[in-house]
C-alpha cells in the first residue's frame, strides 16, 4: 500500500487529522491497534474548547455535537464550604464549553472517515513504523491475519502515550520534562441526571472532587484518591459518602445518587516530549504530551496539534515548502506548554496535598480566594479554560 500519510491511531488527534487532510484532498491511511467498538466506548475526556468545537462545526463534523452538546456559560469553584460561579462567557466575549463525550467525537469522526470510503483499519497488531530517517517511510502491521505494509511520505504518531511511535525515535533525540503527582482520580460514570447544571470542582481538606456530566441522563464525577489506590476499596456506598462530604456547602446541597456503570483510577501526569518531530515523524496529542486532567485540556490539545499539522502537511503537498512542517513542533509547543501551566496550575490550587504544611493549605485557600475575588484573575482562568487561540 502506498498512501501520503500513515496515521497510526484513531483516537481523536488520529481521526481528527485523516479527516482535515481528506479535506484538502490529502491521502492517508488509519492504524489502530483496538477494535472499532473498543474505541467507541472508551469514556475519557468530556469537555470541549471553543476551537474545537469550532472546528468540528466548520469542517461538516459537528451537526451532532449541535444538536447534543451542551453549552456551558460557566463552572463552579467551592471551598471553605462556599460556591463561587466564575462567568466564562462573560469574561471571554462570549466563548463556551461544550460538554460532549470524547467517544461521541470518535463516533463522529469515525463515521466521517467510513462514509468517505477513506481506509482504517481497526485491530491492528505488531504495528511498527520504519524509515522516518529517510525519504520513504512505512508502518507495517497484521490485520485480519494477514501482513501489510503502508509506504508513505510521513507517519503522524497519534497513538497516544503507550504507543509505539515516540519510543521508536533513537535515545537521544527527544527530550523529556515530567512530573508525577502524588495522587491519582478515581472517576465513576452514574446513570443519574447532573445535580448541577455546570462543572463543579471543590477543593476540601479531604481531597479535590470534580462533578462533571456526558449528557443529561449520566453524571460524571471524580474523587482525589491515592495513586496507589485500588478500585477494590472503593465499593460504591464509601464512594459516594465520600463525594457527599467534599461537595458540602453551608445552606445544603444534595448529589443526586444512581446506578454506578464505570470506574476507574486514572493516574496525573505532566508530561512532554521535546521535539514533536523526527525526521518524516510527526508526534501529535498525548503521544507527545500529557496533562493531569484538571484542566481538561487533553483531547483540545491533540486537536490543536493536528490542526497544525494538517496545515503544514497541505502547505507541502501543495507547494513542496516544508517552512511550516519544520516549524510543526515549535509551534505546537508554544501552546502546548501555556497548557501545562494552566493543568498544573489548576492541579495545584485544587488537590490537598499529602504532609502540605499549613502555610502551603493557607497559599491554596489564598489563590482560589484571590481567582474568584478578582475579575482579572477569574479572567485569566477563564481565558484558558475556554481554550487559547489555537496556534498562539
Ligand atoms: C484513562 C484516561 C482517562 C482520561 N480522562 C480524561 C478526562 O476525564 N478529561 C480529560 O480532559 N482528559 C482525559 N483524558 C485525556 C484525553 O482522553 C486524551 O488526552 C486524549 O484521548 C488524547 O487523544 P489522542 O488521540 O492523542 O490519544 P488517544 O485517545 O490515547 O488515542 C490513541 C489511539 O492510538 C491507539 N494505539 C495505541 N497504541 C497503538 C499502536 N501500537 N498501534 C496502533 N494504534 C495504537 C489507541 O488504541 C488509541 O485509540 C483521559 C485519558 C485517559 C488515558
Amino acid at each position: 500500500m502506498r498512501t501520503q500519510v500513515g496515521i497510526v491511531g484513531a483516537g481523536p488527534a488520529g481521526l481528527m487529522l485523516a479527516h482535515l487532510l481528506h479535506r484538502s484532498g490529502i491521502e492517508s491511511v488509519v492504524i489502530e491497534a483496538r477494535s472499532r467498538r473498543y474505541v467507541q466506548e472508551r469514556v475519557r475526556a468530556g469537555v470541549l474548547e471553543q476551537g474545537t468545537v469550532d472546528l468540528m462545526t466548520a469542517t461538516g463534523v459537528g451537526e451532532r455535537l449541535k444538536r447534543e452538546g451542551l453549552v456551558h456559560r460557566g463552572i463552579e469553584l467551592r471551598f471553605a464550604r462556599r460556591s463561587h460561579r466564575i462567568d466564562l462567557s462573560e469574561l471571554t466575549g462570549g466563548a463556551a464549553i461544550t460538554i460532549y463525550g470524547q467517544n461521541e467525537v470518535i463516533k463522529d469522526l469515525t463515521d466521517a472517515r467510513i462514509a468517505a470510503g477513506a481506509p482504517i483499519y481497526f485491530e491492528s497488531e505488531g504495528v511498527t513504523v520504519h524509515g522516518f530517517d529517510g525519504a520513504e517511510p512505512a508502518i507495517r502491521f497484521t490485520s485480519g491475519g494477514a501482513k501489510h505494509e503502508v509506504r508513505c511520505d510521513f507517519i503522524a504518531g497519534c497513538d497516544g502515550f503507550h504507543g509505539v511511535c515516540r519510543p521508536s525515535i533513537p535515545a537521544g533525540a527527544l527530550t523529556i520534562y515530567e512530573r508525577v503527582y502524588p495522587f491519582a482520580w478515581l472517576g465513576i460514570l452514574a446513570a443519574v441526571a447532573p445535580s448541577s447544571d455546570e462543572l463543579i470542582y471543590s477543593r476540601h481538606e479531604r481531597g479535590f472532587a470534580l462533578h462533571s456530566m456526558r449528557s443529561p441522563e449520566l453524571t460524571r464525577l471524580y474523587l482525589q484518591c491515592a495513586p496507589d489506590g485500588k478500585l477494590d476499596d472503593w465499593p460504591d456506598e464509601r464512594i459516594w459518602g465520600e463525594l457527599d462530604r467534599r461537595f458540602e456547602i453551608d445552606g445544603g446541597w444534595t448529589l443526586r445518587r444512581g446506578p454506578i456503570t464505570q470506574k476507574g483510577i486514572t493516574e496525573m501526569r505532566s508530561f512532554v516530549a521535546e521535539p514533536m518531530q523526527c525526521g518524516r515523524m510527526f508526534l501529535a496529542g498525548d503521544a507527545a504530551h500529557i496533562v493531569p486532567p484538571t484542566g481538561a485540556k487533553g483531547l483540545n490539545l491533540a486537536i490543536a496539534d493536528v490542526r497544525v499539522l494538517a496545515r503544514a502537511l497541505a502547505e507541502f503537498f501543495s507547494s513542496g515548502d516544508r517552512v511550516m512542517l519544520d516549524g510543526y513542533s515549535q509551534t505546537c509547543l508554544r501552546r502546548v506548554w501555556k497548557v501545562q501551566r494552566f493543568s498544573w496550575w489548576m492541579t495545584s490550587i485544587l488537590h490537598r496535598l499529602d504532609g502540605e504544611n499549613a502555610f502551603d493549605a493557607r497559599r491554596q485557600m489564598a489563590e482560589l480566594d484571590y481567582v474568584t475575588g478578582s475579575r482579572a484573575a477569574a479572567q485569566s482562568l477563564a481565558e484558558n479554560y475556554v481554550g487559547l487561540p489555537m496556534e498562539s
